[in-house]
């Protein structure tokens, strides 16, 4: 129990973590949120009071959330049906797992398991 409740903060922490860096990256401070319509700075200047647009939506711009679509739907480690809920990052990559046994045991051995993940196999 407390090591579910453990892999996933660790998997929000880490995918809000990518996020922000992402965010970062390339979101403009006072960019129009979401991919609407750009407005190519036709406005006059100095005019520019956008009221109240909070800059820290969590929707904003497209950054994908934390619980992006894995990118396999077979368990590498133990070969069940990957679950979306239990998931790890894998170089960038969303990967799941089949039950609670796995994320432990890739935990202690990524790049045993990691490319496997990415390919979609079991790990013979
Ligand atoms: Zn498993």
């Amino acid at each position: 129990m407390i090591r579910h409740l453990l892999i996933f903060v660790i998997t929000a922490a880490l995918g809000a973590l990518v996020a922000l860096v992402v965010r970062s990256a390339f979101h403009q401070p006072y960019a129009a949120p979401a991919d609407s319509h750009e407005h190519p700075a036709a406005t006059a200047p100095a005019a520019d009071k956008t009221p109240t647009k909070p800059a820290n939506d969590p929707h904003a711009g497209h950054a994908s959330t934390p619980a992006a679509k894995p990118v396999n739907d077979i368990c590498a480690i133990c070969g069940m049906d990957a679950d979306p809920k239990l998931t790890a990052i894998y170089q960038e990559k969303v990967i799941a797992f089949g039950c609670a046994k796995c994320p432990p045991k890739f935990a202690k051995d990524p790049e045993r398991f990691g490319p496997y993940f990415l390919r979609n196999q079991e790990a013979p």
